[in-house]
């Protein structure tokens, strides 16, 4: 099929002709979240922006495996190997078990994802099921002189790669996350940039979660974990690799020196990073304490598909300011259109020809590296257009396949309420004509306007209180 999409690939640093290894299917890997805590909105960024990467995808006409895994154990509070493990923090911090605040948070994710029209992946995969392929893993990389024992661990030798730095170029500027918190040296490291497959409880004895390997008795690395389940679901060879910005490095290219140095060939073509949320203190991260959720946002009156608006709005590649105020404007916007949308009258044939055509211009924009800002701009452009209500519709829900903002849902309900206000206010009206009725007497004018409304299928039941009415049953 025709390669249409163009996307800004970190390995090359350009915008480029995305073309599959094979014709016409798109194989597509996520870093899924690490489930100690509520994933925050700025998280929910970047699964949002990969989620119109991916139906964009669909759209064009691309059968694509999206994969995701479940960070449920190996995550350190540093990227670089330091620090406690993330999942027991998080089970220390509620008195529950590891497995139990994985579970919680786990589901917690996916009911946020569920609100903002997130759909799931094809293949989710908890880090903890999957301990055999990074056995496996880590095996072919020893047999390969790739990674060594030390001080009770095992690292990967980075030193025996030619090129480590395959996402970065080595610009000290763009190792975003790189060493964060709780630095501290590891001196059973050969290299500096080596990084550790798996721990045994040399390390980390509080370790809740802990696994027989030929190593010891310990748990996995979380950079094993991406390569082996992406190698377990979508083979040796990647069409897209997602995260946000932070993931460049370390954790990516770490899954490229193992994908690569177990297989011997190239890994992944195109690599997709979505660029942080960031409020007045910076970027938006769980490990600051009070993170902003979906359900934060509800709390104060905002309907979910705001957000997914909002960040429509602006470019998977710029940093995105959030404030409420920004926000607010969002709304306002979103609302606006959904009430233009719902105003289009249900009328005329639908014209195959102008969906045909705006298709076509939808993809013009989108396609050109994701502008969604765009893609947002040309169902204006409909709503202008000199064509007939069912058209407007039909091109607006095919739109809606991609930017899931349930443009033409809800209106049904709306129209229903509307109805119902109306029906409400015309019975108001004949029971008060017929309480007047019958303070003059006029009992055959009060029988007339009961019976009016009974062959309407509207039933009045008089009390002491006054006059209800019902539908009949
Ligand atoms: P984590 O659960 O911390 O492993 O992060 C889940 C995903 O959210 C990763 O792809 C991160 O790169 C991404 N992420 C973390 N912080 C932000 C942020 N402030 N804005 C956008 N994406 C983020
Ligand atoms: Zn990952």
């Amino acid at each position: 099929m025709e390669n249409r999409l163009f996307l800004y690939n970190t390995l090359t640093r350009s915008v480029e002709k995305f073309i599959p290894n094979v014709d016409g299917k798109v194989s597509m890997y996520t870093c899924g979240p690490t489930v100690y805590h509520f994933a925050h909105i700025g998280n929910l960024r970047s699964y949002l922006m990969e989620d119109v990467l991916e139906k964009m995808l669909r759209y064009m006409g691309y059968d694509v495996k999206r994969v995701m895994n479940i960070t449920d154990v190996g995550h350190l509070t540093s990227d670089a190997d330091t620090g406690e493990d993330k999942m027991v923090k998080g089970a220390k911090r509620e008195g529950k078990t590891v497995a139990e605040i994985a579970e919680f948070y786990k589901n917690a994710f996916f009911a946020d994802c569920d609100k903002l029209n997130i759909k799931r992946p094809d293949v989710i995969e908890n880090a903890t099921a999957c301990i055999d392929e990074y056995i496996e893993m880590i095996a072919a990389l020893f047999e390969k002189g790739f990674a060594y024992k030390a001080g009770g661990n095992v690292y990967f030798d980075t030193s025996r790669l030619e090129k480590y730095y395959a996402l970065t170029n080595h610009k000290s500027e763009e190792l975003l996350v790189g060493v964060r918190e709780d630095v501290e040296e590891d001196v059973n490291k050969r290299n500096k940039t080596d990084f550790v497959l798996w721990f045994t409880d040399s390390k980390f004895g509080a370790q809740e979660l802990r696994y027989d390997s030929p190593w010891g008795y310990g748990y996995p690395g979380w950079h094993i974990e991406c390569s082996a389940i992406s190698r377990k679901h979508l083979g040796e060879y990647l069409d897209i690799h997602c995260g946000g910005v932070d993931n460049i490095f370390p954790h990516h290219t770490n899954e490229i020196a193992q994908s690569e140095a177990v297989s011997g060939h190239k890994w992944c073509n195109y690599w997709f990073h979505i660029h942080h949320l960031n409020d007045n203190g910076g970027k938006m991260a769980k490990s600051k304490g009070d993170i902003l959720t979906v359900s934060t946002l509800e709390s104060k009156g905002y309907d979910p598909l705001v957000y997914r608006f909002f960040c429509l709005q602006s470019h998977y590649r710029k940093p995105l300011e959030f404030s409420y105020s920004i926000l607010d404007n969002s709304k306002a916007a979103y609302e606006k259109l959904k009430r233009r949308i719902a105003a289009i009258p249900t009328e005329g044939e639908t014209d195959e020809n102008a969906l045909l055509e705006y298709r076509e211009k939808f993809i013009l924009a989108v396609a050109s590296d994701m502008n969604t800002a765009l893609g947002l701009s040309l169902i204006y452009e409909v709503l202008k257009a000199d064509l007939s209500g069912s058209t407007k519709r039909s091109i607006i829900d095919d739109f809606d396949r991609v930017l899931s903002l349930d443009l033409t849902k809800g209106e049904e309900a709306e129209e229903t309420a509307a109805e119902d206000a109306e029906l409400d206010a015309f019975v108001q009206r004949k029971i008060q004509e017929r309480a007047e009725a019958r303070k003059t007497k006029d009992f055959k004018l009060a029988d007339a306007i009961r019976n009016e409304l009974l062959e309407q299928g509207i039933v009045l039941k008089d009390s002491p209180q006054g006059t209800t009415w019902s539908r009949q049953s």
